[in-house]
Parts: C-alpha cells; structure tokens; sequence
C-alpha cells in the first residue's frame, strides 16, 4: 500500500516561469491529503492525476501567500465539481481568518462544509488522526505564526512497520523541530538560500541548504528532500549538493516527482 509524496510546487513568493509556489500531495494507503496550497495548485494536482474531490484534508503551514494563494481557487472548484462532503483544513488562526472571510463575504461560495481547525504554533500536538495514522504539528520558526506537520502511519499487524513523513517549511534551523520529527523515513524541508547567503536566511526567517541537511541529519531521517527555493537560484543542483556534504540522502523537490516509502 503506497505512502507517497508528490512535489506539486518548490518555489517561494517571487515568481519564476515553470517554478510553482509550495504545495504537494501525501498519499497514504490512497487517502489523498493536500500539503500547502501555493499559487497554481489545482493546475498542478491536475498534472499529477488527482482530483480535487479525492483530497480528504488540508494541512497548512502558515498565511503567507505562497502557502495558501491557491486555497480559494481550489476549494471554489471542488464546489463546482460538485463536493458535498466536509473539508477539513488545519492550519495557524490566521488561515481561519482567510476562510471566514471567504465563506462570509464571498456570496455563499461552496455548498459544503470546511471545517477548519486552528493549529496551536506554540506547542506540538496531535491535530488530525484516522484509522491508519496520525498527524502531529510542529512549531517552527519564521516570521509569522507557523506549523510543520509529521505524518506517521499507524501500526496495523505484527511485522509491518509504521511509515513516516515530516514537513517543515519556512522556518529557520530549528533543534526542537528536530527533536519532535525525530527518525522519520522522510523529510521535507525547506531550502531558500544556500549557505553563501545564509545572512538572507537569517533576515527573512529561512533556512539554507546547509542548514537543513543538518536537522536532517539532527532528527535521524531516512531521506531529506529540499525545496522552497529562491527566485535567485536559476540552478538548484548547487543546493543539492550544499546539502549532501552533511546529509548524503538529500534531493531536490522536482516538481512533479514522487517520493515513495516501501
Ligand atoms: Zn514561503
Ligand atoms: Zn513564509
């Protein structure tokens, strides 16, 4: 049974042409949940074959605009393609505040429910849970309140073991969010800058590559996959590479490609 993600956008908030903005796909035993929603995300989902209507929930990092400019959009089209089951959405106060907004000042904009849940940015927690795993949040570190989620496959019978996934992005290096993501298959975090410009990470609330192979490396992952990048970077192999000096398992989010866990 899969436990795969698909990178949808790598991108950060200045545009570049073929570089989409944050998002991607977690698919769990198919149960589809939406990760980041940047600008574009509905074109993307469309490109990797899955339909708005099989996204079971949302999960959102923080209010910043290349994390959640494609919410609306893609929420309008589930309405159009006819959605009448709820969708949950989790995320920071602030994304509530983008939802009412769109429910109550939209002209009654979609005819099911979203259920939004407010994610404490403060301290971990479990935050979402099903039969066949959990979702816990992260704090993390940038310059709004913001949320990492780690996904772990529950156990169901002896021998299999429980699949897991982080995701961390903007923040800058953060030991805690090490610890609170510690020994999962697969990590996602973000990458803006390299380490030449590591005063622009510090400045803005973001992480070089450098320094997040060295939380990879910190929470014991299986595999680091990098992203979020710089408009400034027209060449992100360079960040690739920062990144296996510390940690080897390193990879670029390449849009479109799946990350999958045996
Ligand atoms: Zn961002
Ligand atoms: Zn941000």
């Amino acid at each position: 049974m899969r436990f795969e993600v698909t990178i949808l956008g790598n991108g950060s908030a200045s545009p570049v042409v073929g570089r989409y903005q944050t998002a991607h796909v977690l698919n769990v035993r198919e149960q589809f949940f939406l990760v980041d929603c940047g600008e574009g995300t509905q074109e993307r989902l469309m490109r990797a074959g899955v339909s708005p209507l099989q996204i079971r929930a949302v999960f959102v990092s923080h209010i910043h605009g290349d994390h959640v400019y494609g919410l609306l959009p893609l929420v309008s089209s589930m309405g159009f393609m006819g959605r009448k089951s709820p969708l949950p959405i989790f995320g920071p106060a602030g994304v509530g505040r983008l939802i009412d907004f769109f429910v109550n000042d939209f002209g009654q904009p979609v005819d099911f429910p979203l259920e939004f849940t407010a994610v404490d940015t403060s301290n971990g927690g479990l935050v979402y849970e099903n039969k066949s795993m959990e979702v816990h949040s992260v704090p993390l570190r940038h310059r709004v309140p913001t949320t990492g989620y780690v996904f772990r496959e529950k156990q169901d019978g002896v021998g299999t073991v429980p699949r897991s996934y982080a995701f961390l992005s903007d923040t800058t290096a953060s030991g805690r969010a090490a610890l609170l993501a510690k020994g999962v298959d697969l990590m996602y975090h973000e990458a803006t800058f390299s380490d030449a410009d590591r005063h622009l990470a510090a400045r803005t609330g973001h992480s070089t590559a450098l320094g997040a192979a060295k939380i990879a490396l910190k929470a014991e992952a299986g595999k680091l996959i990098i992203g979020h990048f710089s408009a400034r970077y027209k060449d992100v192999s360079v960040l690739e590479a920062e990144a296996r000096t510390v940690f080897e398992q390193s990879y670029i989010a390449e849009q479109g490609r799946v990350f999958s866990l045996r």
